[in-house]
């Protein structure tokens, strides 16, 4: 592969002897990347459940590597087309890519902030850290990948989040020192995915390190306005050049005496910052490609010092909780489980509800609040595909639990209708909730022998 001179002389010089063993990467195959959502199963269980032979990604405790080569577009057993995709038991990522999102220190109950959060790749293990307690706001400034975001989060069952498609500094003004954590994951000249997706090479050259570099500034500054005292702050790249990466955080800490930079959880493979105007920042993290089996990235974990003051609520709340219509009521009496945290409201014709702690602010642009958990189409109430998600089997009372090997799954996932035998069909009537091996895909409608298909048609498999 042609790689520009300028990109060249920077490996060089960062990487000096280790420079070859850079370029040789470049004749070694790729590879994909599984992560389990540790908000619907555990590791073990995932592992016992798929009996899939999985290498682990030695630095992340819930990474896996998937070969690409062993499969082919359509094979039943190809992690993209599998049911526990659909039932977002995992997310595909690249490796390196899984590391920033598994340093930053995360707890349930936190409030989280993924700045520049689309197609969500971070935000989806941030929110499954949070274990649904605690909030997380989601945010990116491109409505479409903003799309992909809520979709990806939506499908690993998250509802206590907020989805934004703003510009940070309209977020600053309504969050202030409101965050425990924010990550960073700044857009970059992606020198890291060089290997992986050829076009981020024609890129560089149009937008390259000292294009992004002040945006990154930027957007660094506006982060630290929204973490409170003693809230980590995680930066970001998929590069590796110092402008977008040390120097971004030499001057950040230079102007901002209050932030002080934190070791990152180690691993054998990864390589410390350099040191930038005498500031040493070798508590940052390069991930290399010739370093480890995947592709690259540089971390920083910093914190801001001093202790949390009492938690200010973000301007503009409403608290009511809206009536819901009967219907919606009468669906929601088949669901077990205690909604007395959150309210419930009404948008026009959809419900939705806000887990204790999702608030949103006025004036913000926001494609999610909280759960969408269904709409209204006259009188009669729709279940939304997310709440399907965001469901366990044992809370609602009619479940059809087909193996993911029976061939009705797929089927289900492609949008057709399925039949039920005798003994499947009896009692049934109405909503059920369909899952594979016990975990919820989405909604169909029982009608005599067969299942009428309300599976999301955007989400079908194809
Ligand atoms: N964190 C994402 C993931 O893991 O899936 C990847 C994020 S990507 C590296 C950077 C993102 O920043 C892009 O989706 C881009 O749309 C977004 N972005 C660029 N400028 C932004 C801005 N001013 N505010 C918010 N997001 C921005």
């Amino acid at each position: 592969m042609e790689l520009p001179i300028a990109f060249l002389e920077q490996m060089k010089e960062l990487l000096g002897e280790e420079y070859p063993e850079y370029l040789e990467s470049f004749s070694r195959p790729t590879c994909g990347g599984l992560r389990v959502n540790t908000g619907k199963i555990s590791v073990e269980k995932f592992l016992e459940l798929t009996r899939w032979d999985l290498q682990p990604v030695p630095w992340v405790s819930n990474g896996f590597y998937v070969s690409r080569e062993e499969h082919a577009e359509g094979d039943a057993a190809n992690p993209a087309k599998h049911p526990f995709y659909y039932a977002g038991l995992y997310y595909l990522q690249e490796p390196s890519a899984m590391t920033p999102a598994s340093r930053l220190p995360v707890k349930p109950k936190d409030r989280v902030l993924d700045l520049c959060a689309a197609p969500g790749g971070k935000a989806t293990e941030l929110a499954a850290r949070l274990q649904g307690e605690g909030m997380l706001l989601a945010n990116d400034i491109s409505a479409s990948r903003a799309r992909a975001l809520l979709k990806n989060l939506e499908l690993q069952g998250v509802e206590n989040m907020l989805i934004t498609g703003e510009e940070p500094e309209r977020l600053a003004a309504v969050y202030p020192e409101f965050f425990d954590a924010i990550l960073l994951d700044a857009p970059c000249s992606g020198e890291g995915m060089f290997r992986k997706e050829r076009s981020m090479v024609s890129a560089w050259s149009g937008k390259g390190p000292s294009w992004y570099a002040p945006v990154q500034s930027r957007l660094i500054r506006q982060a630290r306005q929204m973490l409170r005292p003693g809230g980590y702050l995680l930066y970001s790249t998929c590069t590796f050049s110092p402008e977008e990466n040390e120097q971004v955080i030499a001057g950040f800490l230079e102007e901002f005496p209050d932030m002080e930079l934190c070791p990152v959880e180690p691993y054998e493979g990864f390589a410390p910052g350099i040191s930038v105007g005498g500031r040493d920042l070798s508590a940052c993290v390069h991930i290399f490609p010739h370093r480890i089996e995947g592709e690259g990235h540089f971390l920083a974990l910093m914190r801001r010092r001093g202790a949390s003051v009492d938690r200010e609520e973000p301007s503009g709340r409403e608290h009511r909780s809206d009536a819901l219509p009967a219907a919606a009521e009468e669906f929601l009496s088949h669901i077990c489980r205690d909604w007395s945290g959150g309210r419930f409201f009404c948008r026009q014709d959809q419900i939705y509800y806000l887990p204790e702690g999702v608030e949103p602010a006025k004036g913000l642009r926001y494609l999610r609040t909280g759960l969408l958990v269904g709409t209204m189409k006259r009188s009669r109430f729709e279940p939304s595909q997310a709440l399907a998600m965001a469901l366990r089997p044992e809370e609602f009372d009619f479940v059809l639990n087909l193996s993911s090997e029976d061939e009705r799954t797929v089927r289900y996932l492609k949008g057709e209708t399925i039949s039920l035998g005798e003994r499947e069909a009896a009692g049934k009537k109405g909503w059920l909730l369909v899952c594979t091996d016990g975990f919820p895909l989405g909604f169909g409608k029982a009608a005599g022998p067969s299942v009428k298909n309300k599976y999301y048609a955007g989400w079908r498999m194809v």
